[in-house]
């Protein structure tokens, strides 16, 4: 059946298939398998529909979730999760949608995404928003990809180095390595910030070579890093740019913003900081935000591959679907609002810390103890 359909798309005729013995016809000899396979449990114990579905449902009660327990996740539990902003989710004129459905048939869903972008960037304090990258880490990459163009097209693509705080997420050296960069590793002082001496010494030495720099605003430790407009001046002043890491960004949203420290790109994980519940695994949306200048690289997106600049998804907009959850808790909330989920994100931080403080220790504060 398949040489047919392939034939027929080919324009050819189907060469005769008989006298040859089934292996022949689909797979060469080198191909064919000789180890066993699919030999664990799962794969053979479930034989009717009714048997598997209770083996699925005996998994799923396993899984922790929102409806069992906070899901204790760092940074991705410090958020508001209400049944108010998931309210449109249901709604089929927005669960409905194809990803591929023609322009004019989703204007409306559109407008949502383009306000969506809108308010984020506001938020960032930068120019344009992509909400191609489906979680943090994508976001990092496709920054850091955004930025290596952005330095081609001004005869800086020779930077190769990527510096980091040794307190740097995980992800951080991650996708700077996977986006062709070598890392260079910042220590941390006795307070966990970055060691200025060694900040100033290794940028020194990769002065020519800095493509960026990726930091975390407040810190994984979560202090404010009182020099953190210093730091940003001072990779620019090497000719580099600021990637600057927006998953604490629920300590910063309505007071102050990437943009406003120095930074030229930052990604936000709407699924920590704005509402859209995870834990476990996705959805995820990690837009990123640009300052102007980066604004013409952020990803395009095209069916075909003659122009796909730093396209990372096969959606246009990522994970679309679930975007309206963080555009309801935007519009619920309202600046002032907002401003208020900062306040209390902080509050309550300090809050576990002092409570926790004599059982576990708090391993840095920042300048006042906070
Ligand atoms: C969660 C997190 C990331 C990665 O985001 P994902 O959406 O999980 O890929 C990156 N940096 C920091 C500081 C984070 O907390």
């Amino acid at each position: 059946m398949l040489c047919y359909i392939f034939a027929e798309a080919a324009g050819k005729e189907v060469p005769s298939l008989e006298g040859l013995s089934e292996d022949k016809i689909y797979v060469s000899d080198k191909n064919v398998r000789t180890s066993d396979f699919l030999q664990y449990d799962v794969f053979n114990s479930y034989h009717t529909e009714t048997e598997l579905m209770r083996y699925i449902k005996r998994l799923e009660r396993k899984d922790i979730s929102l409806a069992h327990s906070m899901i204790s996740l760092g940074s991705c539990t410090m958020k508001l999760n209400a049944a108010s902003e998931l309210f449109a989710l249901s709604n089929p004129n927005f669960c409905n949608i194809h990803p591929y459905a023609p322009d004019d048939q989703v204007e409306g869903y559109l407008e949502m995404l383009d306000n969506l972008g809108d308010y984020l960037a506001k938020i960032t304090g930068f120019d344009a928003t992509s909400l191609q990258p489906n979680s943090g880490a994508s976001g990092e990459y496709t920054g850091l990809r955004t930025i290596r163009t952005y330095l081609e097209s001004i005869g800086q693509g020779h930077r190769d180095i990527v510096i980091l705080p040794a307190s740097a997420h995980g992800t951080n050296p991650a996708s700077a390595v996977q986006c062709g960069y070598k890392c260079v590793i910042i220590k941390t002082d006795e307070r966990g910030n970055v060691d200025w001496d060694d900040f100033m010494a290794q940028t020194e030495a990769h002065k020519d070579q800095i493509a960026a720099m990726m930091i975390t605003y407040p810190s994984t430790h979560g202090i404010f890093e009182t020099n953190i407009v210093d730091l940003c001046q001072r990779i620019h002043d090497c000719g580099g740019q600021v990637y600057m890491d927006g998953a604490n960004m629920n300590a910063q949203v309505g007071y102050t913003n990437p943009g406003f420290i120095g930074a030229d790109v930052c990604h936000l994980n709407l699924h920590k900081t704005f509402a859209i519940p995870h834990g476990g695994g996705g959805p995820g949306v990690g837009p990123i935000c640009v300052a102007k200048h980066l604004t013409p690289f952020l990803p395009k997106h095209v069916i075909r591959f003659e122009d796909d600049l730093n396209q990372v998804s096969a959606a246009p907009y990522g994970s679309a679907g679930v975007a309206i959850i963080t555009y309801s808790y935007i519009r619920l909330l309202g600046f002032e609002g907002l401003r208020q989920a900062t306040a209390m994100a902080i509050l309550n931080a300090n809050y576990m810390a002092a409570r926790f403080k004599d059982t576990y220790g708090i391993l840095y504060t920042g300048p006042q103890g906070e």
